[in-house]
């Protein structure tokens, strides 16, 4: 399959647009978004006003940056905002003076730990000044003035975020979040727009579908308290909520990586861990203790929901994380097919996960039915385990997920194997308790 070529180049057409929790950059990121997935469907746009409460929070100011530089009494630019979005410090308020070398140091923000990396550095809440520049840069000026430069703006604006609801015979949800805030770092977080968009190709694409899935790009913490609050969401949502997943950092190449719920046996924390187990790399499982994305709204005792977390490497694991280093080198073709295999899986988990049960005292005779050698010999039995096995273990009160937790085969071979049965009258789908 060639998705993941696809989802890389898409990630290449969103690193360099400049995001940040308000302005532009949010909504271009939209419209590339928007025709990625083409004509049929398309984002719902939302603006939220400057000075709007949502829940324990006020929508900011927005924020627009025209340029940013410094430059010694040439003329020579140091950094250069153009350069690399990282040098400025997001949120930044402007500035245009001479300083001294000293001075200057103020108002620069090093990672001394990775003397070569620019950190990504920001402010919403508080007013500051920041450039960022790797600690290597900084012990290398040599001149004795700089002028520092910022022209940037924060006025009455409105916050950016938007939703995509592919309706399913169901009104039971199924949700994915990810956030749109992240300037140009590739895994965190190009590589979860990314998946959600291939997502929403992948799923409007089945001629038709038992759940209603639900798509949510907002700017991190803010965007997802101001979509649960907006209207009273978070209340439909309740109601209405079957699975959720956050995404984050699912581009690179590494481990995959799971964040659990509170509650480690929701729908989510079980499908994702059931499909994650059978892959043949690491899966690193985290507790909810180790949160760090938008599950920590989702999961707010008030809201309520079981969302998990997915990543690949962990966000503030690798080395990479909000430095000038996660870049498009970072995140692969590869690493991107892997996170939306993981997720066609949790799919397709999802939209056969009943609960099935064997209604032929004993074992059936699978051989009239031609799902069993009729030749006896040691061997043979190999192939039909699996159909063995799974009738045994539908009895009536486990789902399609924990018998295959039970049997230790993938989803995906049950599902035929379900399929095949219930049309043979071996097995009935129970109705949901
Ligand atoms: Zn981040």
């Amino acid at each position: 399959m060639n998705e993941g070529m696809n989802m890389y180049k898409l990630a290449c057409d969103l690193f360099p647009i400049y995001r940040s929790i308000t302005g532009d950059g949010v909504r271009e990121t939209f419209d590339v978004i928007d025709n990625y997935i083409g004509p049929k469907w398309s984002l719902n746009r939302y603006e939220v006003p400057t000075g709007k409460k949502v829940f324990d929070w006020i929508i900011p100011r927005e924020w627009r940056i025209n340029e940013a530089y410094i430059e010694d009494k040439n003329g020579n630019r140091i950094i250069d905002f153009k350069v690399n979005s990282l040098h400025v410090m997001g949120y930044s308020t402007p500035i245009d003076k001479w300083v001294t070398k000293e001075e200057l140091k103020k108002y620069i923000f090093t990672q001394p730990d990775q003397p070569d990396v620019i950190p990504y550095v920001t402010s919403y809440y508080k007013g500051r000044t920041g450039f960022c520049m790797s600690e290597n840069q900084m012990n290398s000026l040599q001149a004795r003035e700089y002028h520092i430069k910022i022209d940037s703006e924060l006025f009455e604006g409105s916050l950016s975020y938007a939703d995509l609801v592919i309706p399913g015979e169901s009104d039971k949800e199924i949700i994915f979040s990810t956030y749109s805030c992240h300037p140009s770092m590739a895994n965190d977080n190009c590589s979860g727009l990314v998946l959600s968009a291939q997502l929403i190709k992948y799923i409007t694409s089945f001629p038709k579908r038992l759940y209603t899935y639900r798509f949510i790009f907002a700017p991190e913490t803010i965007g997802a308290i101001t979509y649960l609050s907006e209207n009273d969401r978070y209340k439909y949502l309740y109601k209405h909520f079957k699975a959720g997943f956050t995404f984050s950092c699912v581009g690179d190449n590494k481990e995959y990586s799971i964040i659990h719920s509170k509650n480690c046996s929701s729908l989510s924390d079980r499908v994702l861990q059931n499909v994650l187990r059978k892959k043949p790399i690491i899966v690193k499982e985290y507790s909810f203790l180790e949160r760090g994305s938008d599950e920590r709204q989702y999961n707010s005792p008030v809201i309520g929901m079981s969302f998990v977390g997915f990543c690949r490497s962990k966000y503030w694991t690798f080395p990479e994380y909000h430095t000038s280093l996660d870049d498009l080198t970072f995140i692969s073709q590869e690493g991107l097919q892997g996170s939306f295999d993981v997720f066609k899986e949790v799919v397709n988990a999802l939209e056969n996960n009943f609960i099935y049960k064997t209604i032929i005292p004993c074992e059936p005779q699978l051989g009239k039915r031609g799902l069993y050698p009729t030749l006896s010999q040691k061997g043979k039995a190999k192939k039909v385990r699996s159909i063995i096995d799974f009738i045994a273990y539908a009895d009536g009160k486990k789902d399609l997920i924990e018998i295959s937790d039970n049997i230790n085969k993938p989803i995906d071979e049950l599902i035929p194997i379900a399929q095949k049965l219930l049309e043979e009258h071996i097995i009935t789908v129970e109705e949901e308790k």
